[in-house]
């Protein structure tokens, strides 16, 4: 069994740190610039501006009218169209590895794991959380739906992703603090409850698992069904019945793969090409 975290566990928690730290220090920079402090090296551009969902929450209106709603950048359309090429080719990455709202859910994630055991993150009978789960399909629709009516970023006033970086101003609805603390909570008893139940982009992101290029896949001949990449998946997903992880749920975390958790060399991997089915030399290693 593995018990040192691998090279690639450790490179994504270096990016996921390093874009929580850049995004905090983003939105500090420019509270701090409208109090006529400035900061070197840090752009002085709102959380909006380095979003992609908001590319998609314009989308709409830049189709009807030729111009952005409220609030929207140039970068967040530049940034939505990178996101979909990288999501095109990986999946949902941008959630495992980049989305500071998803790193801070499994940070608090930690600290459930260690308090509920093996109870954590399945307590929701499987029947119910199956439902659940397309509740961010109709988050999805919804905030588009608003946008293109209003022309305003409504969601805003939800968003618990924007309640956190921007805690320390005055801009935050009470209505996003409040989904900000639920969410907290709900981290400790389910891993990542935004993404799996409520995230729009995440809903929008997770479409391109089914097309992917670089599919998460499984060799059905070295398995030995020992069950591990079930349960280190954060999504639930039962990687161990499948050849080719298509979730919509996946996120692209890598956690179940054979350089990360699996113990059999090269049977769950990152790959354009179904798995030959006659491998030698299955090796477990230690
Ligand atoms: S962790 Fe690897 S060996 Fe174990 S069930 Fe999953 S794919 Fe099979
Ligand atoms: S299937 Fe693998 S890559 Fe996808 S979310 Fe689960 S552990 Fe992460």
């Amino acid at each position: 069994m593995k018990t040192k975290k691998s090279k690639s566990a450790i490179i994504r928690i270096v990016i996921q740190i390093f874009f929580f730290l850049l995004v905090f220090m983003v939105s500090i920079s420019k509270w701090l610039a409208e109090k006529g402090i400035k900061l070197p090296f840090l752009p002085e551009v709102s959380l909006h501006a380095i979003c992609p969902f908001g590319g998609i929450e314009t989308l709409y209106g830049f189709a009807a009218t030729g111009s952005f709603i409220q609030k929207i950048h140039n970068s967040s359309f530049i940034l939505m169209i990178i996101g979909i090429l990288v999501a095109l080719l990986f999946g949902a990455i941008f959630c495992g590895y980049i989305c500071p709202f998803g790193t801070f859910q499994e940070w608090i994630g930690k600290l459930g794991k260690k308090l509920l055991g093996k109870r954590y993150n399945s307590l929701i009978p499987k029947k119910l959380d199956s439902i659940l789960r397309y509740l961010r399909y109709v988050v999805l629709a919804l905030v588009v739906y608003q946008t293109a009516i209003t022309s305003k970023l409504l969601f805003q006033n939800m968003d618990p992703y924007y309640a956190l970086f921007n805690f320390f101003t005055n801009e935050v609805a009470l209505s996003a603090y409040i989904v900000l603390g639920v969410i907290a909570v709900l981290s400790l008893f389910i891993e990542r409850p935004w993404c799996k139940y409520f995230c729009p982009y995440g809903a929008f992101l997770g479409l391109f698992n089914l097309f992917r290029v670089f599919k998460i896949r499984r060799n059905k001949n070295t398995c030995i069904s020992c069950g591990k990449c079930d349960r280190v998946c954060p999504m639930n997903i039962e990687v161990s019945k499948k050849e080719a992880v298509r979730s919509h749920q996946c996120i692209s975390c890598h956690k179940c793969t054979s350089e990360v958790s699996c113990p059999i060399k090269d049977t769950v991997v990152i790959s354009t090409n179904k798995l030959s089915e006659e491998k030698e030399g299955v090796k477990v290693e230690a």
